[in-house]
């Protein structure tokens, strides 16, 4: 097994040296850690539709899983007269600033829905359960059903995660790499995926788009007990009167702004690879849609390996601030952003996996602390910079010779390991950190 992580750590370095103490260095790695990747014979990874969700911030297992399981519940009673919401533990203690009432009330609309929050009941199967009752016109109840929001907007009957059909044979980019030979990343995609998966992206290409420009617009105070005034408009008026150079440079963090701001107002984004971190790829995407070329396919397939890098973070780490803290969310977002910049100008599959690589090590340790619990502060800000960092990151592998010590599987090993060793306290609790 160790020779065999060895050998693929020397494959995914193309042009790389194959200096001994490298690979020494990585042989204890892997005995130190024993983080080796799963066994790629069978299929593993689900689509990439699981990274790209289109829904409501700010928080997709505070209010997009709420809302999937309220719409399910309505279709599983067309003829109810009201309905009971319980919400319980973490759901319940964080959800009135995440609008977890919000999503369930208009996914049920337009019937009555009373809401009763029990933040200091925990369910045993999951920290974020809620139970639905239906309820006749005489207060009889027609069905009752409980859901858990288990993250990533995904809910379940029994609080375990059910996975989706997995389609994909290999799920490290070592394998990927030597797989795709000197094919694109997004063509592996294409393979795996269904012929829709294009579709797909459209509309998520669509929403990004409009999360950035809905978002230069509105002015509002964000909701919740910070009371920040949003910046995103302003800055931009700033930036359009700057030169051509600093606009270029200074645009993108402001669009990432108005795709943070939105998700922190509890409008539609797409999860990329979550709500917190929903800002860095559109701010990227569109920065070269802008500056660069208007090529709705070079976007779509942009998008495509943007994912697959996601999925590799998620399969063989987490993407989950819960889990390991911000650098699951903003540093998989800069990662996968990263990636996707290479591509688009012209970067080998190779110098995306660097891209990438960097994306996600120079974010290795942040922690999750929003201030009181609302997806704002650090969040937003933290979208703006690594939107640039990714931009920075995928320039860099482009005019390096593409050697590098350090693998982007690697990096996610030693992404999960570190947020297995951070405490709870930076792990979306709002109990250290910034959020004291
Ligand atoms: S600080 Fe926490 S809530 Fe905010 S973006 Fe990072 S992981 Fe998400």
């Amino acid at each position: 097994m160790r020779e065999q992580a060895t050998k693929g750590y020397a494959k995914s370095l193309p042009n790389r040296s194959t200096d001994k103490t490298a690979v020494l260095k990585m042989t204890l790695f892997v005995e130190k850690n024993v983080l080796l990747p799963r066994n790629s014979k069978c299929l593993m990874m689900e689509s990439i539709r699981h990274i790209f969700k289109i829904g409501r911030g700010p928080s997709s297992s505070h209010t997009m899983g709420p809302s999937k399981a309220a719409t399910l519940v309505r279709e599983l009673t067309p003829h109810a007269a009201s309905y009971e919401v319980v919400l319980y533990g973490s759901l319940a203690a964080t959800g009135k600033g995440h609008f977890t009432d919000v999503a369930i009330v208009d996914a049920l609309a337009p019937i009555p829905v009373r809401i009763v929050w029990k933040p200091d009941v925990f369910l045993p199967e999951h920290p974020n359960g809620m139970e639905f009752t239906a309820l006749d016109a005489q207060g009889n109840a027609l069905l009752t059903r409980r859901y858990f929001s288990v993250g990533g907007g995904d809910i379940s009957q029994s609080g375990q995660r059910q996975s989706d059909k997995h389609i994909y044979q290999y799920s490290t980019m070592t394998d990927i790499l030597s797989h795709v030979g000197n094919r694109k990343l997004w063509e592996y995609v294409a393979d795996c995926e269904d012929d829709d998966i294009w579709e797909y992206l459209e509309a998520v290409w669509r929403v990004m788009q409009q999360s950035i420009r809905e978002g230069l617009e509105h002015e509002s105070t964000l909701p919740g007990g910070l009371h920040l005034p949003r910046k995103a408009s302003t800055m931009y008026s700033r930036v359009q009167a700057m030169n051509t150079s600093l606009q270029h440079r200074y645009s993108t963090p402001v669009y990432a702004f108005a795709v943070a701001e939105e998700n922190a107002s509890g409008r539609t984004i797409v999860t990329a690879p979550t709500c917190g971190s929903c800002g860095v790829l559109p701010a990227v995407l569109y920065t070269y849609y802008q500056q660069y070329e208007h090529n709705d396919k070079k976007i779509l397939h942009a998008l495509a390996t943007a994912g697959l890098i996601g999925n590799v973070i998620k399969y063989n780490a987490s993407i989950s601030g819960a889990e390991v803290g911000c650098q699951g969310e903003v540093g998989s977002a800069c990662a996968m952003a990263a990636g996707a910049f290479c591509q688009l100008m012209g970067g080998s599959s190779y110098q995306v996996e660097y891209a990438a690589e960097m994306g996600l090590e120079h974010h290795l340790g942040l922690t999750c602390d929003p201030i009181c619990g609302l997806v704002q502060v650090p969040c937003i800000e933290r979208n703006a910079f690594a939107s640039v960092r990714a931009i920075d990151a995928a320039m860099f592998a482009l005019i390096s010779d593409g050697k590098h010590l350090v693998s982007f599987d690697r990096v996610v090993r030693v992404m999960k390991a570190t947020g297995h060793d951070l405490p709870s306290l930076y792990k979306e609790t709002s109990l250290g950190g910034l959020a004291l």
